[in-house]
């Protein structure tokens, strides 16, 4: 199966608008996987930062375009159904949800997957998140049928994807999933908020790095943490996050054939994550013929 993936939101931690960083974009993560051809009605989406705002509003318009007689208040009507993954909830990979247009529409069907965080259901935090003290719609009050399944390391399919998840050096509990169409094609993995160097303290095992290179091995696309410069990085051992050329280290570790650089650190404008795409691919040139670039609000890629 062919598939396109689009990205909606490629920063990390918190938004970033205005002119500094008006290139790469300053939405927070929200990846978006359909299906090409007949398969055109397959979506995944990968989290939702505040980057799920204009997915759903493509979603929307594009409903509305395919029903042109459609009366204006139905047009959150879109008849959407898609599987959204959740890597772990961090404000900045949940923050959108609330905004997403496609939850207010009744014949929308979305089903949401993540891991618990120590005891706590994921539904339970995204109630949470949408409690009257902070948030006008409670959860229960969203019109859309929405099923949240607890994801744990390990395999389990979704509509056209296998899905491989595994446990990443971040705080919390922040998972990996690496899509492969079951009807055979290319596979990606999304890895986001993730500390492939040394430091921290993670409840991961000894031969955690092995495993993960194992959970890589010759992945079509992968998208990865790339939050620091290597200076950086020496600094803030212990946060959850990989420099550029970590990135570059694990996906050629790994023989990946593309890495897109992710989760840029809201500190850095455009010409920063230029000077860390410029040094990855310099870095990757010396090593092999592994491609990369930098996730850009709007690119789209398609395997
Ligand atoms: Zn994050
Ligand atoms: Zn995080």
């Amino acid at each position: 199966m062919r598939y396109s993936v689009t990205f909606w939101g490629a920063r990390g931690s918190i938004p970033t608008p205005g002119p500094a960083t008006a290139r790469y974009g300053g939405n927070t993560p929200c990846v978006s996987v359909q299906g090409e051809g007949s398969a055109g009605n397959r979506l995944v989406v990968l989290d939702a930062g505040t980057g799920i705002r204009p997915l759903g509003q493509m979603l929307t318009a594009a409903h509305s375009a395919a029903n042109p007689g459609s009366p204006r208040e139905s047009r959150t009507a879109v008849s959407v159904q898609m599987d959204l993954l959740v890597s772990h909830t961090h404000w900045d990979h949940i923050q959108g949800l609330p905004f997403f247009a496609p939850f207010f529409g009744p014949q929308n069907q979305v089903r949401i997957w993540g891991a618990k965080q120590g005891e706590v259901d994921l539904e339970v935090i995204l109630r949470q998140q949408m409690n009257p003290v902070v948030f006008p719609v409670p959860l229960d009050k969203l019109a859309a049928e929405l099923k949240v399944r607890h994801v744990t390391p390990g395999r389990f399919e979704i509509d056209g994807f296998a899905v491989q998840a595994m446990r990443l050096r971040h705080p919390g509990n922040t998972l990996a999933y690496r899509l492969t169409p079951r009807e055979g094609g290319a596979s990606m993995a999304y890895v986001t908020d993730n500390e492939v160097g040394s430091g921290g303290d993670y409840d991961v095992g000894p031969e955690w790095r092995q495993e993960f290179v194992r959970f890589l091995t010759g992945v079509d696309l992968l998208i990865h943490d790339a939050m620091f410069t290597p200076e950086e990085l020496e600094r803030h051992r212990g946060w959850g996050h990989s420099s550029n050329l970590e990135a570059v280290t694990i996906a050629t570790e790994a023989g990946a054939r593309r890495l897109v650089l992710f989760h840029h650190r809201p500190e850095h404008d455009d010409t920063a994550v230029d000077r860390l795409l410029e040094q990855a691919r310099e870095a990757a040139s010396r090593t092999g013929a592994l491609e990369v670039t930098a996730a850009t609000e709007g690119m789209q890629l398609t395997l």
